[in-house]
C-alpha cells in the first residue's frame, strides 16, 4: 500500500469571508486568538487586541458577555480598525444583536444560546451586516438533550450514564443540528468548531464532521491549560487534523491573562503551521539537541535561545539552523536561510546552504548573524 504524502491535500470547503480574509477553500489557514480582558474595560481590551495583532494574530475574538461589554464595542472597533474582530456570545442572543455592527463575525455556542428563535434573531442580524457565524460547539456545554443522549455532565453534575461521558458523536450531532437550523434560515456563511479538552475525542469529532459537511472548520483544543500543556495538546490535536488536510483556521488556547503571555497563543499557532510546512511566519530556529560531540566553546542551546529571543517579534519568515558540530550541520543548514555550524574552534556561517563565512569566533556568532540578517532584510 502506498503511504500518502503528508500533509494530505487540503479538504475542499466552502469559502466564508471574515473581514478581509477568506476562510476555507484552500486559502491560508488563519491564526486566531482571544482577549482575556474584561471587554467592558475598553482600554485594556484595545491594548490586548493590538498586542495580539502585533504578534501576527489575524482574527481576534473577544467576549461580549454583558451590556457593558457590548457598549464598549464602538470604542474598541474604532481603535482597532483593520483587525477582524469576533464577538463571542454565550447565553444571550440579545448581545449578539448589539455587537453585530462592530464586529466581523459572531460566534455562538449552540448549547447555551437558547431556542431556535434566538438563533433566527442572530441570523437576521448577521444578514443585516453580512457577517459570518461560527457555531462553536464545546464539550463542556452541549445541548441538554444531546448530553442526555450521549452521556456526560451538566453544570458539573452527571446527568446520563456515569460511565459514558460525552463522545465525539455528541459534538458532531450538535454541530450538524445547528448547521441545519442555520440552513433552514437560508444561512450558509458558517464556520464550525467542535472543541474538547480531550485530544483524541476532539480529533475524532473533527474528522467525523469533516466527512459530514463542507463548511470550513475552526480548529482548537479547548481548556488546554497553561503554556507547556497547551502547546503539547494543541500541537497534537490541531497538528493531527492539519496533517489530514482538515482545518481552515485555528486557535491555540493558553490559560493566561497578560498581553505578553497571551501572544504565545499566536506564536504557537504559527509554529504548528510552520512545523507542518503549511505557512511560514517569523523566526524558526532549527537546532540540534547537542551531545558530547558539540565543539568546545560553542553553546548551541544558548545561541539558539538568543536568536529566538532577539527575533521574537519578527513576522517576516526566517529559518536559522544552529548546529553543535559538523556531523549534521551542513545538511541541516542547506534548508535554512542561515546556518551556523560549530567547526572546531570557530563557526561557519551558511546562507541557503552555501558557505559564506568561516572562522567566525564563537563569541561573535550572534552579532555577525544579526548583521547578515539585517543586510538581507534591507535587500528585500
Ligand atoms: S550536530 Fe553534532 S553536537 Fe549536535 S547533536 Fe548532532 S552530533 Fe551532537
Amino acid at each position: 500500500m502506498a503511504i500518502p504524502l503528508l500533509p494530505a491535500p487540503r479538504r475542499k470547503t466552502r469559502q466564508v469571508k471574515v473581514g478581509p480574509f477568506v476562510i476555507g477553500g484552500g486559502e491560508p489557514i488563519r491564526v486566531q486568538s482571544m482577549t482575556a480582558t474584561d471587554t467592558a474595560d475598553a482600554a485594556a481590551t484595545i491594548s490586548q487586541i493590538r498586542a495580539l495583532a502585533d504578534a501576527g494574530c489575524e482574527i481576534v475574538r473577544l467576549t461580549v458577555n454583558t451590556p457593558a461589554a457590548a457598549q464598549a464595542l464602538p470604542e474598541i472597533r474604532k481603535a482597532t480598525a483593520g483587525i477582524p474582530l469576533v464577538a463571542d456570545i454565550h447565553f444571550n442572543a440579545r448581545l449578539a444583536i448589539e455587537a453585530a455592527p462592530y464586529v466581523d463575525k459572531i460566534r455562538i455556542n449552540p448549547g447555551n444560546i437558547g431556542d431556535e428563535e434566538n438563533i433566527r434573531a442572530v441570523v437576521e442580524r448577521a444578514n443585516e451586516f453580512d457577517l459570518p457565524i461560527r457555531v462553536g460547539v464545546n464539550q463542556g456545554s452541549l445541548e441538554r438533550d444531546i448530553a442526555l443522549k450521549f452521556g456526560g455532565r451538566e453544570n458539573g453534575n452527571l446527568i446520563s450514564p456515569p460511565e459514558a461521558g460525552y463522545s465525539a458523536e455528541a459534538l458532531v450531532e450538535s454541530a450538524l443540528r445547528n448547521i441545519e437550523i442555520l440552513e433552514r434560515h437560508g444561512f450558509t456563511r458558517t464556520i464550525i468548531s467542535v472543541k474538547s479538552s480531550n485530544v483524541p475525542l476532539m480529533v475524532r469529532a473533527y474528522r467525523l464532521l469533516a466527512e459530514a459537511c463542507d463548511y470550513p472548520l475552526h480548529l482548537g483544543v479547548t481548556e488546554a491549560g497553561v503554556k507547556d500543556n497547551s502547546n503539547i495538546k494543541s500541537s497534537i490535536g490541531i497538528g493531527a487534523l492539519l496533517l489530514d488536510g482538515i482545518g481552515d483556521t485555528l486557535r491555540v488556547s493558553i490559560a493566561a491573562r497578560a498581553n505578553d503571555e497571551k501572544v504565545e497563543e499566536v506564536r504557537t499557532g504559527f509554529k504548528i503551521l510552520q512545523a507542518l510546512g503549511l505557512r511560514r511566519f517569523g523566526i524558526e530556529v532549527i537546532s540540534c539537541p547537542t551531545c558530547g560531540r558539540e565543539s568546545q566553546g560553542f553553546n548551541t542551546a544558548k545561541i539558539a535561545r538568543e536568536i529566538e529571543r532577539i527575533h521574537a517579534g519578527r513576522t517576516k519568515p526566517l529559518r536559522v539552523a544552529v548546529m553543535g558540530c559538523i556531523v549534521n550541520g551542513p545538511g541541516e543548514a542547506a534548508d535554512a536561510d542561515f546556518g551556523v555550524i560549530a567547526a572546531g574552534k570557530a563557526a561557519r556561517i551558511y546562507r541557503k546552504g552555501e558557505l559564506i563565512e568561516s572562522q567566525v569566533p564563537y563569541e561573535n556568532v550572534i552579532a555577525r548573524l544579526g548583521e547578515l540578517i539585517a543586510a538581507v532584510d534591507d535587500e528585500s
